[in-house]
């Protein structure tokens, strides 16, 4: 790969505490480097912004949910196809693109890694095998593990150790990068009695666990093997009025424990099940200014069309119970279950406009935005397309003005954003939400910045008073040294990396799964691992440890 010098451009690399520094960045053999000879090809960045590549911490692109959602909406993808060039496949494009579009069109906005957050171990064939369909981007993906009757049984007989070596060997039988707890314990009550959990307290019938206990031991396990993403948690509760509580009782009792939360939007909701929710955006935010173990990410609601697509497989029978249209609803035998709902989220709606509005400010009202990464839960929200019109609702005080007085008013005044919340994000705070912060909790020290030794996954926006249009846009993208996009167009076409974690675990612990899996899967214990290593590089192993 050639030398490269981005010459001029006004670089904005939190992760190192450069703010809008004009200077040249040069990159070699895919990394940023101090300097290049003079031979070096030369981008004329003057008058640029110059980021780190995006990081989407929490998207879902990959596995059989998506494959799911994409069979359920045949017009919304007919609506978008992607025609075959010389340099790039067909596709479909719409709100569950297929794998080569995921890579291109993310390529576009300038992001270059991203997360699926969520993925059944049992499916890591499917996952993989789509992951690495997906070009352009570097791509991780984190195991389902909160409902995984096996690891209830490990949970129940209370042998730490054992249970952190069952969690290095699924790393490696799978090549995941983190875990993820989708309603911990409360899939599996609703697959048996079609009911919600009531407290992180609620027995798990017939397993002798509590929610709480698998966030603890869980939540324990992944922290005690240094692994480089914390336990990522999607809490119980989602969606429900009134779960603050149920948020709350979470962080509290994970409290000193690095945790991840996911799409916080949608567990900051006060009010009485049954009614009304209102916004607890407020109280959450106050867990986390006293908490720098918590991040979250936002998960903020984009008016007009979305996809729900979730392991939460009972809060898509709600889902459906509110649209009344077509749904898929279906089961990972053992580890989780999968609901898909089409959704739209309405200006007039009270509910859509509070969701949107909650979103706002746990944007606006966090002191910490390393704590507060941008997300829509594409495409649970909205689709990762809509990131550049996110950004403009916080970099732009007047366009979030037009679009209040659009949304639902009575839910509005029961937000914070009329109460003089005019608060703009830098692009300083911009590159922390996209980049630098994701890239930091991801424990990828190569990723979300620009210092020397870096990835050079680069993006070079002009600076463009619409922010939408700007982040819409890049001038320029590199991926790991090559320039993939120019003026909103991919030059050439790239793969990307599997990014898979690895923790140190005693084998032993085989004679112990295989009975266990022996007892409840339909699949052999020794056909679970993924030994093809085809479907599992290129990669790149981060080693657990801190
Ligand atoms: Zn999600």
């Amino acid at each position: 790969m050639s030398a490269l010098r981005i010459s001029g451009g006004r670089i904005h690399d939190p992760a190192n505490g450069v703010d809008g520094e004009v200077r040249d960045l040069c990159v070699e053999h895919g990394r940023v480097v101090a300097d290049v000879g003079p031979e070096a090809r030369q981008i004329d960045a003057r008058g640029m912004v110059v980021l780190p590549g995006g990081v989407d911490i929490h998207a879902h692109i990959a596995g059989p949910k998506v494959t799911a959602a994409r069979k359920l909406s045949p017009d919304d993808r007919r609506d978008d196809p992607l025609e075959r060039t010389e340099l790039l496949r067909s596709g479909t494009g719409g709100l569950v693109p297929s794998t080569f579009a995921t890579g291109y069109r993310y390529s576009l906005l300038g992001y270059t890694t991203v997360v699926e957050a969520a993925a059944p171990p049992l499916a890591a064939r499917h996952v993989l095998s789509e992951l690495s369909d997906t070009p352009m981007i570097d791509k991780a993906f984190l195991l389902l593990m909160g409902n995984n009757q096996v690891i209830f049984e490990l949970i129940r007989e209370g042998d730490p150790q054992r249970l952190r070596d069952a969690i290095g060997w699924w790393l490696a039988a799978t090549g995941g990068y983190g875990v993820k707890l989708v309603n911990p314990g409360g899939v599996e009550l609703w697959r048996q009695r079609n009911a919600a959990v009531e407290s992180i307290d609620d027995d798990v019938k017939g397993f002798g666990v509590t929610p709480r206990q698998v966030l603890e031991a869980i939540g324990g396990a992944v922290h005690e093997l240094g692994l480089p993403h914390p336990v990522h948690i999607h809490a119980n509760n989602l969606g429900l009025p009134g779960n603050a509580d149920t948020t709350l009782a979470t962080m509290r009792t994970l409290a000193g424990v690095e945790t991840h939360f996911a799409h916080i939007q949608f567990h900051s909701y006060g009010g009485q099940p049954g009614g009304q929710p209102r916004s607890r955006a407020a109280e959450i935010l106050d867990h986390l200014h006293a908490h720098p173990e918590v991040t979250v990410d936002v998960g903020q609601v984009m008016f007009g069309e979305a996809m729900t697509m979730t392991a939460d497989g009972g809060l898509s029978a709600r889902l459906r119970d509110l649209t009344s249209g077509k749904w898929i609803n279906h089961d990972t035998e053992v580890e989780t279950g999968c609901g898909i709902v089409p959704y739209t989220y309405a200006e007039s709606s009270y509910v859509h406009s509070l969701q949107w509005g909650i979103g706002l400010e746990l944007f606006l009202l966090a002191k910490n935005p390393w704590q507060v990464m941008l997300s829509t839960d594409h495409p649970n929200g909205g689709s990762f397309l809509s990131y550049p019109k996110l950004i403009r609702l916080l970099m732009d005080h007047s366009f979030r003005e037009d679009q209040l007085g659009r949304a639902n008013q009575r839910a509005i005044r029961r937000t914070a954003l009329l109460d003089g919340l005019d608060r703009e994000y830098t692009l300083n705070e911009i590159a922390i939400i996209t980049r630098a912060a994701p890239a930091r909790r991801l424990g990828l020290t190569h990723k979300g910045h620009l210092g020397v030794g870096a990835d050079a996954d680069v993006t070079i926006y002009n600076d463009l008073a619409d922010r939408e249009e700007m982040f819409a846009t890049p001038r320029y993208v590199l991926k790991g040294g090559e320039l993939v996009v120019e003026d909103g167009e991919l030059r050439q076409v790239e793969d990307g990396v599997l990014l898979s974690a690895r923790a140190p675990y005693d084998p032993e612990v085989e004679q112990v799964l295989e009975p266990l899996f022996g007892d409840r899967y339909t699949v052999a214990f020794q056909h679970y691992p993924v030994h093809d290593p085809a479907l599992r590089e290129p990669a790149r192993i981060v080693e657990a440890g801190r």
